[in-house]
């Protein structure tokens, strides 16, 4: 089948501004990128910033490393299984966890958590999200400002001592193959916004930590 291809589609400006969608939600759409080891504690971290966002009213979303798997970024199986896809089709657009598949992973993400950010909300991601080159790649679309990298750290040995899903374990026991930390890499953020040291604050002193962030650097006001 001959490809047909987009290639003479342009972005729509449309009638209302950013400015007045950040006046009527009274404040700033951003994209609060945490990214970190897995047990880092991003989803945790996460959860509980979003919630003590909506607490203050302000539009947050979160986008979840596991739960974006489910749907947009679901692998080949559950495409054609669940999603009823050609098997084709299932195979070129699903996702798995090699170096390729990692980066469309995140691109998609980026372009997700940047629709989020246009419309003025803050998005919230917690992704591994392991290669610099990636990350640096969703800043590059977003303007000065709105990609505030959250570097959620944690040392492997605590993360390995954590292990809330046994991860770990099967990666050192040779049943996951290129796990990050184990046998695949974790490049750390050289420049982020903020470091979050998880191993000497609690989860909750983390959001917390972010939130005076947002706060002091006025996304939290229109
Ligand atoms: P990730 O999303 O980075 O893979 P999770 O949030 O799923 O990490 O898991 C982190 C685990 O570590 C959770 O079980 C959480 O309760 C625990 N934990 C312990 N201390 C902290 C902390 N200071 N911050 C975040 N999580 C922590």
């Amino acid at each position: 089948m001959a490809e047909q291809r987009a290639t003479n589609i342009t972005w729509h400006e449309g009638s209302v501004t950013r400015e007045e969608r950040e006046k009527l939600l009274g404040q700033k759409g951003v994209t609060v990128w945490m990214t970190g080891l897995s047990a880092a504690g991003k989803s945790t971290i996460a959860c509980i910033l979003e919630q003590m966002l909506l607490h203050q009213k302000k539009a947050a979303y979160r986008l979840d490393g596991d739960n974006v798997r489910f749907g947009l970024n679901a692998d080949p199986k559950t495409l054609t299984e669940k999603r009823s896809y050609p098997p084709e089709a299932g195979k070129r657009f699903g996702l798995g966890f090699s170096a390729e598949d990692r980066m469309e992973n995140i691109r998609r993400i980026g372009e997700v958590a940047k629709l989020f950010t246009d419309a003025g909300v803050i998005a919230i991601t917690s992704f591994i999200s392991p290669y610099r080159r990636d990350r640096d790649a969703v800043r590059a679309t977003m303007k000065p400002g709105e990609f505030v990298e959250v570097y959620v750290h944690v040392s492997l040995e605590g993360a390995e001592k954590r292990d809330p899903k046994g991860l770990y374990k099967k990666a050192r026991a040779g049943e996951i193959k290129g796990f990050t930390g184990i046998d695949d890499p974790y490049e750390a953020p050289e420049k982020p916004e903020l470091v979050v040291e998880t191993e000497k604050v609690s989860a909750e002193g983390a959001a917390k930590q972010i939130l005076a962030y947002l706060e002091q650097k006025g996304y939290l006001k229109a």
